[in-house]
């Protein structure tokens, strides 16, 4: 895929937030647990990154797929992965069903603000007893006239201590397995909605993560994200966009990860020789650098892919997979050719090895995309 001028310059414009409005804070973020989701997002709206792709009269940019794969690329090189993946959350995870699906006036209730920054967003799949089988979920609403009575809890969802509403997969029948849910827009100021607990994480600590409890909250029947019983084949399609998002950001996570540490093996000196000029060491980060063009090459492979209509299930599983596996080996093999400052949590090398381990379970575990592969490509796992 050839990026034009406009992808290189729009590439900058997020470059430059990131660099002046985002990562001159994030320290002080993880140290604190917590980003100001509020005060961020407004930021980010006014340059149209949380809506690159929506419909303008929903107050998004209608602009194709190729810059959302460029600004994931340019998010990743935020200094936190809670950040960025928050921001992911908000963008390309709990709003694609709503932009493609939703009503119109639940598209201006509720994807409009997100859009502009004003609504933070969750999206809650995930529960205590499930979460790669996403068959067996068991939160359930059930019919009262106009309205949903939901009950059910909702385990490790972004943004969930700061959200104003989250895109909640539910059961709506009895029908089981994959049949019978439904994706419903749950605000949180919702009379039975409670956060139980923010969860202490390995990593992403300046992502807020929280476990949900819906005690017989009622919602309008009219805030289900379009038809009734299709929330599964919904959050599916949603799931794609959410992984690729995953492995666009990951690209750009590499890179700078990986200029950072050649700059600092160019200083630091061992056995007479600067470290950047040991075969081993240059060969093992070249190679690394070549998988991620790797990367970067499939994922334009995907985008272009998925912008001319194609069924990309089987080319974004294997993008989610090996950016999944790549950037935990670029992890660490930063922390350890910066030797014991490497280790030390004053070191950037710290932080990403913690945050780096969650690209392989969050959004679908390395083992659920080979199972979605070897399924497509004929394997008779059941
Ligand atoms: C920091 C963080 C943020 C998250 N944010 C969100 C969010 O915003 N919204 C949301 O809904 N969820 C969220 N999640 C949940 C995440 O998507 C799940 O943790 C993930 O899908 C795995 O589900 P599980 O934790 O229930 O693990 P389980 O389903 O219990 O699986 C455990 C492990 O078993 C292995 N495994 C699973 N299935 C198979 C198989 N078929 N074959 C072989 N091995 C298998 C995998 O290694 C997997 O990691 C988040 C999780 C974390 C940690």
């Amino acid at each position: 895929m050839r990026l034009t001028d406009d992808h290189r310059s729009f590439a900058a414009t997020v470059r430059s937030v990131v660099d002046t409005q985002i990562n001159p804070y994030v320290d002080q973020w993880e140290s604190e647990g917590i980003f100001p989701a509020h005060d961020l997002f407004p930021q980010l709206g006014k340059y149209g990154l949380l809506g690159i792709e929506y419909d303008p009269e929903d107050g998004g940019e209608g602009a194709d797929h190729s810059y959302t794969m460029v600004a994931c690329e340019e998010l990743g090189r935020i200094a936190a992965g809670g950040v960025s993946m928050a921001i992911n959350v908000q963008a390309n995870m709990a709003t694609p069903s709503l932009a493609k699906y939703g009503s119109k006036e639940l598209r201006q209730k509720y994807l409009k603000p997100a859009i502009a920054g004003e609504m933070v967003a969750a999206i809650g799949v995930t529960e205590p007893d499930t979460g790669s089988d996403v068959s067996a979920l068991r939160t359930r609403a059930t019919r009262d006239g106009d309205d949903w009575v939901i009950t059910g809890r909702k385990l490790y969802i972004t943004n969930g201590v700061q959200a104003d509403w989250v895109c909640l997969l539910v059961r709506t029948s009895d029908e089981g397995g994959y049949r019978g849910m439904s994706q419903i827009v749950v605000p949180t100021s919702s009379e039975g909605f409670s956060v139980a607990r923010k969860l202490d994480k390995l990593g992403n600590r300046s992502s807020d993560t929280a476990e949900l409890v819906l005690d017989e909250v009622r919602v309008p029947v009219a805030n289900t994200i379009g038809t009734i019983g299709r929330g599964f084949q919904q959050q599916m399609e949603q799931f794609v966009i959410e992984r690729m998002s995953a492995a666009y950001s990951i690209v750009g996570q590499i890179d700078v990860a990986l200029e950072k540490t050649r700059e600092y093996l160019k200083q630091r000196t061992t056995f007479g020789k600067p470290l950047a000029s040991h075969q081993y060491i240059a060969f093992r980060l070249t190679e690394l650098a070549a998988r991620n063009d790797l990367l970067r090459h499939h994922n334009q492979a995907v985008c272009e892919a998925l912008m001319a209509g194609e069924d990309i299930t089987r080319m974004a599983s294997i993008a989610k997979w090996e950016a999944g596996r790549l950037v935990r080996e670029v992890a660490d093999m930063c922390l350890q050719f910066h030797g014991g400052i490497g280790y030390m949590e004053e070191t950037w090398t710290a932080r990403m090895f913690r945050d780096a381990r969650l690209a392989s379970i969050g959004g679908g575990a390395d083992e659920v995309m080979l199972q979605v592969i070897a399924r497509i490509d004929g394997y008779p796992l059941g």
